[in-house]
């Protein structure tokens, strides 16, 4: 069993793990442990078990629906020492790696044989492959190589009643059903990851990437399902908008002309004789769209600073309060404009700051608000504000999350968009593997036991 530094508790722990980067609602633990190996894992989880322990998987609480939040109190497990890579195969273009390293770590490892691990969460330099395989995570790079999901061979998961199971397939594409994607996006309620073998991909042979102002949200939004319907598939096509570039001008001292309503980044990859005929019809409809600066990367080293705006927006926005809330919902691409319009409504009508930075080719939306947390009505002004952004989504015919899951923040809303009896066949799987609820309890399964009562809003009183 696990001793000395390996297991704590006290304060500063409580301080530290009451919940992950959705901050508004917060439970602590009793206790938190870090176990080294998948044995250690197995025997705190049957510890919990026997003991009636609700026990929480945590990686690096990147998550932005609370997921990671001990909800009912009792022992969080974090990945944070499961940190090896267990094996590189790199003819088959394959490796085995342990929960707890870090989603870059793993295409640092295989570089050097031109490969990389495709999912790339913005978060990717920290969060956890546990935590990607959790959230079945995407990226600004998913409009083409997809989530997390097609990535994933195998996961090896200490189970809810502390069992070791593997899932899936070491090879792409083997006989049988593909049970690993049963675990992806299966939010750490069917047990806790300790290891899985990921497919690599290669780092494509050529890319070319342009940064586009437009002085409006329609036009960008038009320009956006225009590459779209002619048929090129866009490595990323981001947007960020207005409030996004103040917030960047605010913190990094980043430029563009002073009209932009909204930027677009793009970027085509692959063979270079594609990229090149792809690339050149795109920068053509862009022009269209009477763009009031366009800048094309020349190099590498162009490139990444024109990335710079997207990566370091979420950052930026900082300096604009002291607290954000980014919320993550789902929409047809073509409903884009008029949505943004509806954020924007929202977020006046309940007085709070809001920013938008996200996915635009596959209608995956980020409305950030920013707002001060130690004033209670701002926080409720935010959750109601989310509540009513996310049903727009479903009545657009779209989805509660593109990629940061339900977690503590919309599993009230799962009921919005699931029927009855997708809702009870949701819960009889759950109840397959974990029938007592004691893996990670109040998440993505809504009206379980206590859920309501332990956890506690955030009012700011402790600053
Ligand atoms: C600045 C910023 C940018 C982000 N950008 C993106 C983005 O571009 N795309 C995106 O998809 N997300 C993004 N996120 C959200 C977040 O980073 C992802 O959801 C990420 O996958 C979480 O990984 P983590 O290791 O931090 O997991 P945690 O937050 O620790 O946990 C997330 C969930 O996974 C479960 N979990 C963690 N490890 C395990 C395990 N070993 N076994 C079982 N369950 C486990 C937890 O219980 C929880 O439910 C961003 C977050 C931030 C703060």
């Amino acid at each position: 069993m696990l001793t000395g530094d390996a297991v704590r508790w006290g304060a500063a722990v409580d301080r530290a793990y009451d919940c992950d980067a959705y901050t508004v609602d917060r439970s602590a633990p009793a206790a938190v442990v870090l176990p080294s190996t998948e044995q250690e894992v197995q025997a705190v989880v049957r510890w919990c078990v026997a003991s009636r322990v609700p026990f929480t998987p945590r990686g690096a609480g990147t998550g932005l629906s609370g997921g990671a939040m001990p909800a009912l109190g009792g022992v969080v497990i974090s990945t944070k020492r499961l940190n090896r890579i267990l094996e590189v195969d790199l003819p088959n273009q394959r490796l085995h790696a342990e929960a707890g390293v870090t989603n870059s770590a793993l295409s640092k490892a295989v570089a050097h044989a031109g490969l990389h691990f495709a999912p790339d969460p913005s978060s990717q330099t920290v969060s956890t492959l546990g935590g990607n395989i959790a959230e079945n995570s995407g990226g600004p790079h998913t409009l083409k190589y997809g989530v997390t999901a097609p990535h994933i061979l195998t996961v090896r998961v200490v189970s809810p009643n502390g069992e070791m199971q593997e899932f899936g397939r070491r090879v792409v594409g083997g006989p049988g059903p593909a049970w690993e994607r049963l675990v992806v996006g299966s939010e750490g309620l069917l047990g806790v990851v300790v290891s899985a073998w990921v497919h690599l991909t290669p780092v494509p042979k050529a890319v070319q990437t342009v940064l586009v102002a437009l002085p409006t949200i329609r036009a960008a939004s038009d320009a956006v399902a225009s590459v779209i319907a002619s048929g090129i598939v866009p490595a990323a096509l981001e947007m960020m908008d207005r409030n996004i570039l103040m917030a960047l001008k605010v913190a990094f001292g980043l430029e563009f002309p002073a009209d932009t309503a909204a930027l677009l980044l793009l970027e085509c990859d692959g063979e270079p004789k594609q990229v090149e005929e792809d690339f050149a019809r795109m920068l053509a409809i862009l022009k269209g769209f009477a763009p009031l600066e366009l800048r094309v990367a020349s190099d590498e080293a162009e490139r990444k600073s024109l990335w710079t705006a997207r990566k370091k927006g979420i950052g930026a926005m900082g300096r604009l309060a002291p607290t954000i809330v980014t919320h993550d919902g789902v929409i047809p691409p073509s409903t884009l404009p008029d949505m943004l319009e509806f954020v924007y409504a929202v977020a006046a009508r309940e007085g709070i700051g809001v920013a938008n930075l996200f996915h635009a080719g596959d209608g995956n939306l980020h409305p950030c608000f920013y707002f001060d947390d130690r004033d209670p009505k701002q926080v409720e002004s935010v959750v109601r504000a989310g509540e009513e952004i996310m049903r727009k989504c479903l009545e657009l015919g779209g989805s509660l999350t593109g990629e940061h899951g339900i977690g503590v923040e919309k599993v009230g809303l799962m009921h919005a968009m699931f029927g009855p009896e997708d809702m009870a066949l949701q819960r009889r799987v759950k109840e397959l593997f974990n029938p007592d609820t004691l893996c990670n309890p109040c998440k993505l399964i809504p009206d379980q036991k206590g859920c309501v009562e332990h956890m506690v809003r955030w009012r700011g009183v402790a600053t």
